[in-house]
């Protein structure tokens, strides 16, 4: 008889989870909190950015992602109103479209797992802990930025504050600017493909405040010319897996974790896309072969502890100190490749990682 496998949440660490066991002759159903594909309406549609490098991220989670990612065609940097253009060559940076939409990424692995035979069950939220317990052990837990799920099973966070707003486009548009300013700790930054523009600034420690809404969008006037809608703000916080040095975690009470819940986001510039992609395809492995997929999970994400200390310590460094630190570091991108080695390393599941399994 096959073996059922639930999976909660149809996200990327999930889809990739549930297609791969499904191919393996698992039973898999997927429960999910909303009513179809593409995760929660407040943040989708939406254009993301990672890292990869496709030939080896696709044979590793068994997913070929070409039909729907696209490489950024330009990066820039603007630290304190300084703008630099990133040589973008040494990290291969692509756009994902989220959300419910055709070109999306979850629509593509949507489209997979019902092929392989994936059950879905829509508006099915699993909230609480006793709500989880009822689920099998081992089933897979792949909820993302979802506060229920890290309460529920006790997984440490800290609470991120952000405040964003989206518009549409010229769909020809593809780039990506970054803001470094003293209006956060962390970025802001604007970004524009498949014609969703995106303008998003978040900071882990507190919310952003008028001011600084205000000076990001001077700054984004001057440099791109566009003016961002002073009433167009949604303000929002998600749960972040970064408190603790020792965070990425695959096993938490007798479940399987996948994606941001599992620790799978980088904690010096949040890429998670990338982790999630490769946690689902190791929290597949956790269902038949705990220890294997542990010593995968840890050799994805052996540099998240220099990372969260790297992201530490930028967090304590004066604003003026790290545009001068950012400023230098990319404009000296092309003469620097341990730089964008070092920082594509930490990448949970970093590209360094793929491998044959
Ligand atoms: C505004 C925004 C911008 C971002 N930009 C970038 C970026 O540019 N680059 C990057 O690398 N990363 C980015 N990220 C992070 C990236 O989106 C996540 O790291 C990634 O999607 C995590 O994948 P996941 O599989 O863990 O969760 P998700 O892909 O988010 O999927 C979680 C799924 O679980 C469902 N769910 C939630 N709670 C429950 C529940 N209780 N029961 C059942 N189902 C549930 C959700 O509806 C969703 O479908 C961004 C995130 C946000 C919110």
């Amino acid at each position: 008889m096959k073996r059922q496998i639930d999976v909660v949440g149809a996200g990327l660490s999930g889809l990739v989870a549930a297609i791969n066991l499904a191919r393996r002759g698992y039973d898999v159903r997927v429960l999910e909190k909303e009513e179809g594909i593409g995760g929660s309406p407040l943040h989708h549609p939406s254009a993301q950015g990672t890292c990869l490098r496709p030939a080896g991220l696709y044979e590793y989670i068994g997913v070929d992602l070409g039909e729907v990612v696209e490489p950024i065609r330009a990066i820039t940097e603007v630290a304190a109103g300084r703008a630099i253009p990133v040589d973008i060559s040494g990290i291969t940076p692509y756009f994902f479209e989220r959300g419910p939409r055709p070109a999306s990424a979850e629509s593509l692995l949507y489209e997979l797992a019902r092929e392989a035979g994936v059950e879905f069950e829509f508006s099915h939220p699993v909230l609480g802990q006793e709500q989880l317990a009822l689920l099998p052990h081992g089933t897979i837990v792949a909820t993302g930025f979802s506060y229920e799920s890290f309460d529920a099973l006790s997984v440490p966070y800290l609470t991120s504050h952000h405040i964003a707003q989206g518009s549409e486009c010229d769909p020809g548009l593809n780039f990506v600017n970054v803001y470094h300013d003293d209006f956060t700790v962390d970025y802001g930054y604007m970004s524009a493909f498949h014609g969703i523009r995106y303008a998003h600034i978040f900071n882990r420690y507190r919310p952003v405040s008028s001011e600084g809404v205000a000076k990001f969008a001077q700054r984004v006037f001057e440099v791109e010319g566009v003016e961002l809608d002073p009433e167009g703000w949604n303000h929002f916080t998600l749960p972040l897996p970064a408190r603790l040095i020792s965070n990425p975690r695959l096993f938490r009470s007798n479940k399987v974790l996948a994606g941001s819940l599992a620790g799978a986001l980088d904690p010096l510039a949040f890429y998670g896309l990338h982790g999630a992609l490769v946690s689902g395809k190791i929290a597949s492995l956790a269902v038949e072969d705990k220890e294997v997929a542990w010593r995968e999970f840890r050799r994805c994400n052996r540099l998240f502890a220099s990372s969260w200390l790297m992201a530490t310590a930028m967090s304590h460094t004066p604003a003026r100190f790290r545009n001068a630190g950012f400023g230098f570091m990319f404009r000296n991108f092309r003469r620097l490749p341990w730089a964008s080695n070092g920082l594509l390393m930490r990448m949970p599941g970093a590209y360094n990682c793929y491998r044959k399994l």
